[in-house]
């Protein structure tokens, strides 16, 4: 059982405040990604809670017990970085056994685990070779069987991934993922990249300007954005937001009646935010347009198995999915909303929570 709280966090560095007030409970076995843009703080959060640097201020909890004042080694955190640091004289073997020959595990039980760990990250076939004669992803999982052949009370990874190319990095996602799964250990993994905080985490903790800004599900921080600033960060192609006013309960988005919109459209709504998905794009003749946006299709983007309509709404672009062949260069389209999917943020970019009730039925 591994429970780690980080309480009030802070750091500041001369007259830059790198982390603010970050309160989070990493559960025993949990797999959290640290998410946010480059600067947010994600890394100088990673590093006090592996005791590679003080805290300004605030508490980290290990099972109970402050561990602050403990050094890394004594907090039995392994960690991995982006610079993979292996031994370039040592084999791939006597690599991974370093930290079990340095803290004095008999050589029997130091061969189990060697071998176990390299089953587990598929690098049976190299564990004679040196790193030299390895790739960059071959190496990163070398530094990955390391780091967990001792069994860790927690996990640490810092953007381990990011110098290698897409496809390796996809394939070591779904290494780690299955592996962190099997050995049940409790991971924080700090990443810029939100797609692959949305493939490895059990939770994101997305973070801005030193901030916490959410910290839930994948999908929870994709369909229901606590703020403008996650709505933008998470998905891509990126949400599309609409000026919107509630006259009555009648939403009024950018000027137009939606009378078949949510009756109760949330007071103080300020802005509508529809992923590309949220809408239909249905030919303009067909829709009365007292009531639907229309927009023109500037670019028709097939990316695999989808196929988005890139789109002019008043001189701004907006993304959806085409949900049909409907949708030609050119083409005036009208947006069909799906009213239950959408989220509404307040003047102050907060998400707007709604009642099942307040989710009448959209106009398809
Ligand atoms: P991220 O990992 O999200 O890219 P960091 O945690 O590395 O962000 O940095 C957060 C902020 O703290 C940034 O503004 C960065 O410039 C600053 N910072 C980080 N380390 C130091 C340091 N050793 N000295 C001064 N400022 C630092």
């Amino acid at each position: 059982m591994t429970q780690t709280e980080l309480d009030d966090l802070r750091k500041e560095y001369e007259d830059v405040v790198a982390v603010n007030d970050f309160s989070l409970t990493l559960a025993d076995g949990e797999f959290l990604v640290l998410l946010g843009p480059s600067g947010c703080g994600k890394s100088t959060t990673l590093r006090m809670t592996a005791g590679l640097e003080d805290s300004t201020s605030g508490d980290i909890v290990v099972d109970g017990e402050r561990v602050n004042d403990r050094a890394p080694a004594e907090r039995d955190f392994a960690m991995v970085f982006q610079e993979v640091a292996l031994y370039p004289h040592m084999t791939v073997r006597k690599n991974i056994s370093s930290p079990l020959r340095a803290a004095g595990v008999d050589s029997g039980t130091i061969e189990d685990r060697v071998e176990r760990t390299a089953r587990m990250l598929d690098i049976e076939g190299l564990l004679d070779r040196k790193p030299g004669e390895l790739s960059g992803g071959q190496q990163q999982r070398v530094a990955i069987g390391r780091a967990l052949v001792r069994e860790p009370r927690a996990f640490l990874l810092d953007e381990p991934f990011s110098k290698l190319d897409q496809k390796l990095r996809t394939g070591l996602q779904k290494e780690l993922k299955r592996l962190q799964d099997q050995t049940g250990v409790t991971t924080m993994f700090v990443t810029h990249d939100q797609e692959e905080a949305m493939v490895l985490a059990d939770r994101i903790a997305i973070m801005n300007e030193g901030r916490l800004q959410q910290v839930d599900t994948p999908e929870t921080v994709y369909r229901k954005p606590a703020n403008r600033f996650v709505a933008d960060f998470i998905g891509n192609p990126v949400m599309n937001f609409f000026d919107v006013t509630a006259d009555d309960g009648t939403l009024c988005l950018e000027g137009v009646p939606h009378p078949d919109a949510p009756s109760a459209v949330p007071n103080g709504a300020a802005s509508m935010a529809a992923r590309p998905e949220d809408a239909d794009l249905v030919p303009a003749v067909d829709a009365s347009a007292d009531r639907h946006l229309t927009v023109e299709v500037d670019l028709v983007e097939m990316r695999g198995s989808t196929t988005y309509l890139i789109c002019d709404f008043d001189g701004r672009e907006v993304t959806f999915t085409q949900s049909s062949d409907i949708g030609a260069e050119g083409d005036r389209l009208a947006l069909d909303f799906d009213f239950d999917a959408v989220n509404f943020f307040d003047e102050r970019g907060d998400l707007i929570e709604r009642t099942s009730e307040q989710n009448v039925q959209s106009t398809r």
